[in-house]
């Protein structure tokens, strides 16, 4: 992963830029909301930030020696504590490590900046240790909390940081699944409109070996030939998730076609739900959604 600028169009991205330019950036910030890597990504970015030895306005600048120890993880005094996302899995003991290594003074840059992922899973007995440092930390110690959400933590810890929230907490798994479902989605309303039947069967070999991913793909071919009939019918929308794919189907396909798409998508989902054979599944698609177009 190399280290790039802060992102100024993003809100929180500006909003940490803007209080590293000022120089007074809190002691502790928790970043919550969005999925781990999200949160892990803006952590990293604003660790080298804090080190970057390009000076406060222009950090991270990503080409400094410091930038370039963070962005390969490596950097002396950006040290990483992490524990798994389960109530109480981030131990005491392991906050009282992180507290006798905070009065280490840094060893290469001015600050030493701890990242600490998952923090929202220490329990009460942890957070009232980690509380003690951030209520006199010295001087050069900066904390990064990440968790998913900050109703995890105590009052006391919070009334001591500064909460930046990255958007609604998601599950990388759920963001990861989703982004091929609709991949495929596109790829199988696409082909709805080929002149060629062959198209079609091209696109469904995706499923070929992935059953999971037909039944997660399904309701988003569903969505897609929903928006295209809001576009037919005049009801616009900037759904950017789609691109022009919506608005390009509603040229192509009839008025009649549109609602028999849709509704071949729910037969489709019922015979999925009742555990039809995965191939004969396969070539249902592909005939069901052929004879609704060619109406
Ligand atoms: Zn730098």
């Amino acid at each position: 992963m190399s280290i790039t600028a802060f992102d100024l169009n993003n809100p929180v991205e500006k909003n940490l830029a803007a209080m590293l330019a000022s120089g007074r950036f809190p002691h502790a910030v928790i970043l919550e909301g969005g999925t781990a890597s999200e949160r892990l990504a803006l952590a990293k970015k604003l660790a080298a930030a804090l080190v970057c030895s390009a000076g406060r306005a222009n950090a991270p600048c990503g080409i400094c020696s410091h930038c370039k120890k963070a962005a390969a993880d490596s950097h002396a005094d950006i040290p990483f504590y992490t524990a798994e996302d389960k109530p109480r899995a981030f131990k005491v003991d392991l906050v009282r490590d992180i507290r006798s290594d905070a009065y280490i003074i840094p060893n290469e840059a001015d600050k030493k900046v701890f990242i600490l992922e998952n923090a929202h899973t220490m329990g009460n007995e942890g957070q009232n240790a980690i509380l003690k440092i951030l209520e006199e930390p010295p001087s050069y110690v900066n904390f990064i909390m990440l968790c998913s959400s900050k109703s995890g933590f105590l009052p006391t810890v919070l009334s001591r940081a500064t909460v930046f929230t990255i958007g609604e907490a998601k599950n990388d798994d759920d963001a990861e699944n989703r982004a091929a479902a609709v991949e495929a989605a596109m790829g199988i309303a696409r082909a709805v409109t080929a002149i060629d039947d062959i198209e079609l069967v091209r696109a469904a070999a995706v499923f070929e070996k992935d059953a999971k991913l037909l039944k997660t793909t399904l309701p988003v071919v569903q969505e897609i030939f929903a928006a295209a009939m809001r576009e037919k019918f005049g009801v616009s929308e900037n759904s950017s998730e789609f691109g022009a794919l919506p608005e390009e189907l509603a040229r192509k396909l009839s008025r009649r076609a549109l609602p028999d798409l849709i509704e071949a998508c729910d037969k489709l989902m019922a015979s999925l739900r009742m555990n039809a054979n995965h191939n004969l599944m396969l070539t249902a698609l592909c005939t069901t959604l052929r004879k609704a177009v060619s109406k």
